[in-house]
């Protein structure tokens, strides 16, 4: 059965490491995957970016792979983000088909913190992607969620784990914040998003800042 695959995040701005993650485990589970940004984070400082402008970046950033969608599910419900409610949503949209949150190594390791993710094995599934300096995950999640392959993940409806090997990125959203206000540019966004950050002064942006020559535009 065709997952039902869920990328939650803040998105502030959407880089390298979130796409390149998404479309990994598109391509393990032969799945779209849906990119939710979260309203009002609950466990973090408010965005940079509004969240029309998160969304409006994200959308750019996936216009050229199908198998990623931009989902404005969380933007457009009231109140914080909470990933418990949106699971219970996308558990009852998804029927019988397996559903799977898709999740940094990093947030993996602080899932024995999240509101109830004791409840999480019988909703959904984790896809988790590896990233520097993670930290351990808690060995009651680890054990909550028995390791699996993609094939397991597509065959039940939830309570597995799919620990991804690629892509191993060093990227993050803050250190991406810092070289736009530094410079106005970062190699780890895409240039689509680059240019709606540059229009719309995102980020403290440098008011002199242009697009970057890249290979094969000059
Ligand atoms: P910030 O630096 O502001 O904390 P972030 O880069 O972690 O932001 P988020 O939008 O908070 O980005 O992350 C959404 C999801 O993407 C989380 O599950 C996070 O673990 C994952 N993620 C973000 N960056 C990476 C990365 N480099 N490698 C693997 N997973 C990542």
């Amino acid at each position: 059965m065709t997952p039902l695959v869920l990328f939650g995040g803040t998105f502030d701005p959407v880089h390298r490491a979130h796409i390149n993650g998404a479309r990994a485990v598109a391509r393990a589970l032969h799945a779209p995957v849906h990119l939710l940004p979260n309203a009002v984070p609950p466990h973090r400082p408010q965005p940079g970016a509004n969240g029309t402008h998160r969304l409006a970046m994200l959308e750019a950033a996936v216009a050229r792979y199908p198998e990623l969608i931009a989902d404005d599910w969380e933007l457009r419900q009231s109140g914080p983000s909470y990933s418990l409610h949106t699971l219970e949503h996308f558990r009852t949209l998804a029927g019988p088909r397996p559903l799977v949150l898709l999740i940094g190594a990093d947030s993996l390791a602080g899932l024995h913190t999240w509101h109830r993710w004791q409840d999480y094995p019988t909703l959904c599934h984790l896809a988790v992607l590896p990233r520097p300096e993670a930290g351990e995950a808690d060995p009651a999640v680890l054990q909550a969620f028995p390791q699996g392959d993609a094939a397991t993940l597509c065959q039940l409806p939830a309570g597995r784990r799919l620990m991804l090997k690629r892509p191993f990125l060093n990227v993050s959203a803050s250190a991406v914040r810092d070289a736009l206000a530094r410079n106005g540019h970062c190699p780890a966004l895409s240039s689509d998003v680059e240019a709606y950050i540059q229009r719309h002064h995102l980020y403290n942006v440098p008011n002199t800042s242009k697009p970057p020559t890249r290979p094969g535009t000059a």
